[in-house]
This record gives structure tokens, sequence and C-alpha cells, in this order.
């Protein structure tokens, strides 16, 4: 390592990054196979493509692009606002929600503080609170889900912020609005509470809780939400904060002013009245779901049950069986970096993908397969 990066902190140099879900047309290129032919459910996607209201939106913002984004995002704020009843001050633009999760992790953290998170809990986590040099306190997990009295008990006097993915990335999870409750009555006021909603639109009805109406309450609790799941607009890099308007006015003093683009402004305003839109998404997530659910029963093959749009299926060795899946053209998502290497998260596909993925992965585990 060059003296220049030998200075570089401790915790810089020990970083080991986010391993992103694998392109398709990278494994086109490796396999030589013609990319349609490649079936992706590795990285929690909209099957459906995207909205065409928001594709008609984003095209015509295209007509702006010699200026600069709007750097407050009026437009968008103000439908965030009216969509989900909060004040504009609440809201931080972020470029996807993992913007937000770092901008908070900036914001609250540094060498001396420290972050609580669950075992198995969505990666970007450990990695914003490692990124500003602050100090990880990773709680044990209760069947692969968040043990959120443990999480309370977890909270030290140099605790800052506490963070829960409700459902959890990968493994679906779930949590009670109520435990929910019971968890911000126990954390101390001077704990960041960051709840990420990435996946909330795919919640049953009789899972759904309001956490939004909790702000007024809770002046440390900071809701993240996302356009990269349910509204189909991973590629264009939308997500977004609700937070106490004293917390949101930190957030956005250190956020770069024009982290969102102006397509990805347009796009997310349309997706938000898209309201169609969501609801085909989540009836053709129930159907894949439980089109999974009922192959990998059929194979005798284990799940997390999940309320996201993934789930977890446990396979024996997930990194063999990874590979094996590639070289069908099946790209899916080991999760051993999770501390799961026995299991793979499938993300939800058209009905075509998921029978493509339980038909690669009954060819793979089959006696003799090699
Ligand atoms: C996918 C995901 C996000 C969203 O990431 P974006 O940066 O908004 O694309 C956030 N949290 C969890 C737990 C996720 O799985």
């Amino acid at each position: 390592m060059i003296d220049a990066c030998e200075r570089a902190p401790a915790w810089i140099r020990t970083f080991a990054p986010y391993v992103p879900g694998k392109p398709a047309s990278e494994l086109a290129r490796e396999l030589g196979l013609d990319e349609a032919g490649i079936v992706k459910l590795a990285s929690n996607e909209n099957p459906l493509g995207v909205s065409p209201k928001a594709a008609s939106a984003m095209r015509a913002a295209l007509a702006d692009l010699a200026r600069y984004p709007d750097a407050n995002g009026f437009a968008l704020k103000s439908a965030i606002a009216a969509h989900h009843g909060v004040d504009m001050a609440a809201i931080v633009l972020g470029n996807g929600s993992n913007d937000v999760l770092e901008l908070a992790a900036r914001t609250f953290l540094a060498p001396g503080a420290s972050a609580v998170f669950s075992r198995h809990a969505f990666a970007v986590y450990a990695l914003s609170v490692q990124a500003v040099g602050a100090t990880a306190i990773e709680v044990p997990a209760r069947d692969f889900g968040h043990d959120l009295e443990a999480m309370a008990s977890a909270v030290r006097a140099d605790t800052r912020m506490l963070f829960v993915a409700n459902p959890n990335n990968p493994t679906g999870t779930f949590v009670t609005g109520e435990a929910l409750c019971a968890l911000l009555a126990r954390v101390p006021r001077n704990v960041v509470v960051v709840l990420d909603e990435a996946y909330t639109e795919y919640l049953r009805d009789e899972d759904r809780y309001d956490a939004i109406s909790w702000l007024q309450r809770h002046e440390n609790l900071v809701i993240t939400r996302t356009f990269s799941k349910a509204y189909g607009l991973a590629g264009m890099r939308v997500g977004f904060a609700l937070a106490h308007p004293d917390v949101a006015d930190l957030m956005n003093r250190i956020r770069q002013p024009f982290n969102v683009n102006t397509v990805a402004q347009a796009g997310a305003i349309a997706c938000l009245e898209d309201t169609d839109y969501v609801a085909r998404s989540r009836r053709m997530n129930d159907e894949g779901m439980a089109q999974l659910e009922a192959g990998f029963a059929r194979l005798g093959l284990p799940v997390i049950p999940s309320r996201g749009n993934f789930v977890c299926v446990r396979v024996g060795n997930g990194a063999a069986v990874f590979g094996s899946l590639l070289r069908e053209g099946v790209i899916v998502r080991p999760v051993g970096g999770y501390a799961m290497p026995e299991w793979l998260r499938v993300s939800v596909g058209l009905p075509s993908e998921n029978e493509r993925c339980l038909d690669a992965l009954r060819a793979v585990l089959a006696p003799g397969h090699r």
C-alpha cells in the first residue's frame, strides 16, 4: 500500500465493500450467452419494469438536463409531503435510501460513538457505521429476525444510533408495529432509531402499522423509504427519510445539494401518483412468493418466511449452488457474507422467471449433477 494510503484511518483501510448482485450483462459476457436469456433474481428489483407513467415523466425531464437539479427537490418533497401527510421540513431526499442511511450515520456518528444493529441485518448499516469510524454493536438474531429487546439492552452510554430493517433484508423477517413501539419506548431519546422500511409497500394488510404517525411523539425516529423496490426505480437511485425537522435539518446540511438528479425526481413524483402500479407490484409479489414457496417445498428446501419481495432458501452449500445456478443462466444472491452460508436469497420475479429458477434449482440439486 502506498504511503498516503497507509495514513488513511484504520477503519478505511480494513473496509470490505458492499457486494452487489451480479449484473445480467456481466454473466452474459462470462458465459457468452444472450443477456435476454438470463434470469436475474438477485437484487430485489421490481420485475414489472418501470411504470409507464414514470417512464414518460422521465422522458419529459430529459429536456432540462443542461440545468442542475432542484437542490431542494421542491416538487418531489411536495409530492411526498402530500402522499404521506408530513411537513416538507421532515423530509431528506437521497440518492437511493442507502444515501440517507449513510447520511444519518455521518450526521450522528463519529469515532468514539457506537451504533446497534442485528446480526443478518442489511449490510449498509455496518458499512455506514464503519465508514465514519464508529463502533458497531451487532446483536444476535432470534430465528434470523431482529431481537428488539436484546437490541434495546445493547444500547450503551456511547450509543448514538440503532438500526431496524422491517422487513429485514436478506432474511425477510418482520417485527410487529407493537414491538417497534415497545422498542421506541425503551430506547433513550438521545439515540436515533433508524427504521428502514424499504419493503413496507409489500406488507399484508394485517401487518401494516403507521410509523409515520409515531414521528409526532418520537423525536429520535428516522424512517427511511425507497423508490427502488415496489415503485420500480432501482436504476434511478431515489429514496428519502422522514424525521423530526431538527433531525432532517442536520442531515440536509451535510447532504450533497444535487444528490437526487432531475430525471430521478421526475420519475419519483410520477411513481407516487401511480397507485395502480404499486398495487400490481404487490399482487404479483404475493403470487410469485406463493409460487416460489410451493416450489421450494416440493424440492424439500426450508425457507425463512418472508414479508419482502425475496425469500431465503436453505440449499446446503450456498456458494456452490449459486455457482451452479449461474451456469444455468440464473442469478440469485449468495448470503455467506451475512453469516448464512447455507442459504440463498431469491428475489420474486415474473411467473416465468420464478419457474426458470425453480427448474434450474431442481436440476443443480439433483443427485449426480456436476
Ligand atoms: C434495497 C434496500 C434498500 C434500498 O436501497 P436504495 O438505495 O434505496 O436502492 C434499503 N434498505 C434495505 C433493507 C434494502 O433491502
